[in-house]
């Protein structure tokens, strides 16, 4: 049988959702799958991993036992309504608007930032996992979120895994790949109805392009939401399981 080849993730990795990311992990051991582990410095200004070494340890053990780490965005939000309209050179528009409130109910952090903001937070970031005794095996932008001059910033890093909605790609050696995401929104019910039935005809596609599996926190919320995400754990057990970089490289 031909198999998909697929890369399994947890975005969301922080200490406010320590019960979901432990029970998302349990669920993929299951499986025996070991998900790359999306990690936020600071989850929405409230829960920064600098101050919180038991969760750090925790992720020092996972890493060493074979769970590849990534840094995804600073806060994971964007800027509060509150600080007024675009402005300064920020993104603003049609597009932007469309990447905060459609795609990602204001989580898209770096659709929202100024790219000498971003280069700001991605090096405080690095230095927040590196100071952790982590280290970085690539960048994710939450809400899958990545302005055209990421990929340079990220470059000059020395980063060398990214992805957006539509592809993984290596900053570094610019190599890019068309690349199928499988994932649950759990927000609204129309949503979570349409991903789930996204997930399910999408399936057979990765056997065509590298496939991501991404699993959210707010998956193991929902009962509903739990039984697809394992139903989908159990397909990606039965394909090709890589590292993010071999879904680049091929
Ligand atoms: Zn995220």
């Amino acid at each position: 049988m031909f198999r998909a080849r697929v890369h399994v993730s947890l975005h969301d990795v922080s200490p406010a959702w320590d019960a979901e990311i432990d029970h998302a992990l349990a669920m993929c051991a299951e499986f025996g799958i070991k998900p790359g582990l999306l990690v936020v410095p600071d989850f929405h200004g409230r829960a920064p991993l600098a101050t919180s070494p038991r969760y750090t340890a925790k992720l020092r053990a996972l890493q060493g036992a074979g769970h590849e780490i990534f840094l995804h965005g600073y806060f994971h939000r964007a800027r509060p309504a509150s600080e007024g309209p675009a402005g300064d050179g920020r993104p603003s528009g049609v597009t932007h608007a469309f990447a905060q409130s459609v795609v990602s109910a204001g989580e898209a952090e770096f659709s929202d930032v100024t790219r000498s903001e971003a280069r700001e937070r991605l090096a405080m970031g690095k230095k927040v996992l590196e100071d952790a005794g982590l280290a970085i095996d690539g960048f994710v932008p939450p809400a899958w979120s990545s302005p055209p001059w990421l990929a340079d910033e990220l470059a000059q890093m020395g980063i060398t895994y990214t992805e957006d909605h539509l592809s993984v790609s290596n900053p570094v050696t610019k190599r890019r790949r068309p690349s199928l995401v499988l994932n649950f929104a759990s927000r609204t019910k129309a949503r979570m109805a349409s991903t789930i039935a996204f997930c399910r005809v999408a399936r057979p596609l990765g056997h065509l392009v590298p496939t991501r599996v991404a699993l959210h926190p707010g998956d193991m919320t929902k009962a509903r939401l739990r039984d697809e995400a394992r139903n989908l754990l159990a397909w990606a057990s039965r394909q090709e399981l890589v590292s993010a970089q071999r879904l680049v490289e091929g």
